[in-house]
């Protein structure tokens, strides 16, 4: 026994384990051995198909559960689909009671949740008691509030149905509860399917579920790795896929579901900046290094996988690193002392492993703490790694592990090259005592969060995902509840005296055809707010209903295209970064414009389009309607300050999405096009057009009305074409930001199958659930042709979390 100075002196901590008494229990009542949770009743275990989940932090097996096939997932689907009208039948108040015994139950069990989830994931007991379940709670309560509240908030959205969930291991029961806690709060039922390592809380869950009273079937846990996941995204009874896990499996699930007509969100990959300014505060950036990468053994997609440190003061933070690093503990995750636990797999350490040599192999220097690591499990020390190229492996590549690169900047503008030097985009942390400074560089970051001074920060009451390939959507506030939610009633139905009768001939255009009513008879491609010849040098006849040609219109090719997408590129920052009351004021002009114009719109719409003069002088109105619309909400789309609780205020800050390319409806040729295009432009995008395919002159006549109304160049492009060529191209491009398809289902499948490159976000709304052709959307009805959901579209939130109040 050392005496109490002797303790004094070397401040060794003891041993101070959790008991696994609980989780043990737990396993032992249920014979270690676990079928699926469908209809609320546990399935009959097949010795076949059982598989194991092991303790990563001494290899023990924990119990064996069940290889999900494709007949287990149909009666998954089956039970949440009968689930649905008694849980749409209780009512908001009463799933609302559901989703708060839930969060108490979770409270109530939360020792044993939190020594199963240790055990299974290996992460510190420390973690999962302090943060995970108490977290996960938090979302129960939240979402127990949100369920009382949606019909209210959200009048014209409904639940989507049938969910299906897959899920990764590293935050195994927080995970499985921001997907949870919203689904069912909105209306919708469950098929959750956990990640193989870790399903072991999942199953609690699913005791739990019993004993909160959820009905049966509307929480249905199918456990079993991707194949089960395949059969869980891919059934047909399933109307929504929510993932998280790997951007590769991310664009496995795009492939698959596209042109279903199912709603997908997905949060994947990051490879998160962690940039550090020369007055920024060292010691609390050490801490916030320890936070950043080396909590939950730096298996966080957000983790803070990169510091990109100011010249200055790179010494003074990596000696500092270097130290406190030295006192990082790893050991037994069950032991309280203890910093770092096991990574989840012996698979994922030898990734790991492979990713750092492959690294040194590359030049970079590795740096780890003096001392042995525990024996007997999957244990990886902190790393530091320094002397990388930016665009080595260990900068570029997600380890999902505790190793963190260390790069240096000189200025400002190069801190924020060197943090959107990625594919990802998921978060970012900005520590400088200037809070000038921080504010500067946080709308700067290509990040669905930016956390300033802090980081790892999450909330209930926050949305949190990413943008480009950490993928789309969001969980968790309001913003999150919008992925469980669609648009209550079908587009409606166009009324045909709104498609137009003219048409497009894939035959070049001859000669010089006239038409009585064109107001400019040589209508050209629109092009960085100039109008310019199709590249190839040739056009299309666009031909009236008994075949007499009206017009020539460009043939504009993957070339035109490609100049279109970098003028819209090249006019973004100016654009986006306008103040909103610019844009409305333009808007205001282009109407105006359109206004003194409106004789000139109605007589062409109604005659060459072959519209009739009521459809199209409701066209012209409408139109008008729409840009005052947008023009009155461009500077009132606001984003909140969420309530979040912690010293900070959450800025939930509305940005454009970018550069959107629009394929417009053939319907409607004008007002569908102002109405798609007028929301994005007015929130800050730009835009590249396909316009109408049957009457493609609306929108070359629209570009004459942009000409005159002070619309910069290149915030709209106007490419004229063979439609089938110019949306793949579009859907390919990866300087695309988000492709919104008014066409068939035809299209909004090779749309969807096209954006996997860059995961760009999709609109595809000529698809209804089943992969059928959505009605068409009756442009006519402000329910349909403005509202909401093309802010939705429109925008992404940015959650940036600012220190505030002592
Ligand atoms: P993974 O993508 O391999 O697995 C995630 C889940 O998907 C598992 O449940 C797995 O069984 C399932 N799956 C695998 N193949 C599938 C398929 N073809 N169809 C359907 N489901 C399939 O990732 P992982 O190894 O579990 O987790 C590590 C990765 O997850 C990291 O790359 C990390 O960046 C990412 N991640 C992201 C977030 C986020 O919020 N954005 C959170 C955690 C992890
Ligand atoms: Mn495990």
């Amino acid at each position: 026994m050392p005496s109490i100075s002797e303790i004094f002196q070397t401040l060794d901590y003891g041993p101070a384990p959790e008991s696994a008494a609980p989780a043990e229990r737990w396993l032992d009542v249920h014979g270690r051995r676990f079928g699926h949770f469908i209809g609320g009743a546990w399935t009959e275990v097949d010795e076949t198909r059982l598989f194991e989940t092991r303790n990563p932090a001494d290899g023990g097996l924990l119990a064996r559960v069940t290889q999900g096939s494709e007949a287990e997932v149909d009666r998954a689907v089956e039970a949440a689909e009968a689930a649905l009208p008694a849980w749409t039948a209780l009512g908001g108040h009463g799933r609302g009671r559901v989703l708060y015994a839930l969060a108490r139950g979770i409270q109530k069990h939360s020792r044993v949740f939190a020594v199963l989830e240790s055990m299974d994931n290996g992460k510190p007991i420390r973690e999962s008691r302090d943060l995970d379940i108490p977290l996960v709670a938090r979302h129960f309560m939240h979402h127990a509030g949100w369920a009382a509240l949606v019909e209210r908030e959200f009048p014209e959205r409904e639940p989507h149905g049938v969910v299906g969930q897959i899920i990764p291991w590293n935050f195994p029961l927080l995970m499985l509860a921001w997907k949870v806690a919203p689904a069912l709060a909105c209306g919708n039922t469950v098929v959750l399917k956990p990640a193989e390592y870790t399903p072991l809380t999942a199953l609690l869950f699913a005791d739990l579920c019993r004993e909160a009273g959820v009905p049966d079937g509307v929480v249905n846990i199918v456990t079993g790795d991707g194949r089960t996941g395949a059969a869980v995204a891919g059934h047909p009874g399933v109307r929504k896929v929510a993932f998280t896990g790997s951007t590769e499996v991310g664009r496995i699930l795009r492939r698959q579901t596209a042109g279903t007509g199912k709603a997908l969100t997905l949060e994947l990959g990051g490879k998160s900046p962690f940039l550090v300014y020369e007055d920024a505060d060292l010691d609390s950036v050490v801490e916030g290094v320890v936070d950043a990468i080396w909590f939950n053994q730096g298996e966080v997609c957000c983790a803070g996988s990169r510091i990109l440190v100011q010249e200055g003061v790179a010494e003074a933070l990596v000696a500092k690193l270097r130290a406190r690093m030295e006192t990082l503990r790893l050991g037994d995750p069950l032991d309280k002392g203890v910093d770092m636990g096991a990574v989840v797999d012996p698979r994922q350490l030898e990734q790991i492993r492979e990713l750092v040599e492959l690294g040194r192999s590359e030049g970079a220097e590795i740096w780890q703490p003096a001392g042995d690591l525990p024996q007997g499990g999957s244990f990886y020390p902190p790393t530091l790694c320094t002397g990388v190229e930016p665009a080595g492996t260990l900068a570029q590549v997600e380890i999902f592990g505790p190793v963190v690169v260390l790069m240096t900047f000189r200025t400002h503008q190069e801190s924020v090259a060197l943090a959107n030097n990625t594919r990802y985009g998921l978060a970012a942390s900005v520590w400088t005592e200037n809070l000038n400074l921080a504010l500067d560089v946080a709308p700067k970051l290509e990040a669905g969060t930016v956390w300033v001074n802090s980081t790892n920060l999450f909330d209930a009451a926050s949305g949190f995902g990413g943008v480009r390939e950490s993928g789309f959507g969001r969980e968790g506030g309001r913003e999150g509840l919008l992925a469980y939610l669609r648009p209550r009633s079908g587009p409606g139905d166009a009324k045909a005296g709104h498609r137009p009768t003219s048409r497009v001939e894939s035959r070049p255009g001859i000669g010089h055809p006239s038409d009585p009513t064109a107001m400019d008879r040589t209508p050209k491609l629109y092009i960085g707010g100039k109008q310019v010849r199709p590249d190839g040098g040739t056009s299309l006849v666009i031909t009236a209903a008994e075949g007499s040609a009206l017009s020539v219109v460009g043939h504009g090719n993957r070339k035109d295209l490609r100049n279109a997408v970098e003028a819209a590129h090249r006019a973004f920052p100016g654009w986006s970064g306008a103040t909103a009351h610019l844009r409305a004021q333009v808007l205001f002009f282009v109407a105006e414009n359109l206004a003194a114009r409106r004789e000139e719109f109605v007589a062409r719409l109604a005659g060459s389009a072959g519209l009739g003069e009521a459809a199209a002088s409701l066209e012209v109105e409408r139109s008008l309607e729409r840009l005052f619309t947008w023009a009155a909400l461009a500077d009132k789309v606001d984003g909140r300050v969420h309530s979040t609780p912690f010293r900070n205020v959450t800025l939930a800050m509305v940005e454009p999405v970018g550069v959107i390319g629009i394929a417009a409806p053939d319907a409607f040729p004008l007002l569908g096009l102002v109405s798609a295009l007028a929301p994005a432009v007015a929130l800050g995008n730009t835009v590249v057009v396909v316009p109408s395919r049957p009457f493609p002159l609306a929108a070359t006549d629209l570009y004459q009305v942009l000409d005159t109304s002070d619309v910069p160049g290149g915030v709209v492009n106007i490419v004229t074409g063979l439609r089938e060529e110019l949306v793949p191209v579009l859907a390919d491009h990866d300087d695309v930001d988000a492709v919104w398809s008014f066409g068939d289902a035809t299209e909004a499948r090779d749309v969807e199958l096209r954006s996997v490159g860059n995961l760009k976000r999709t609109w595809t709304d000529g698809v209804a659930p089943g992969g059928k052709d959505a009605a068409p959307r009756n442009w006519a009805i402000a329910g349909f042709g403005e509202g909401d959901v093309f802010v939705e579209h429109a925008t992404r939130v940015k959650n940036i979390w600012v220190p505030y109040g002592a």
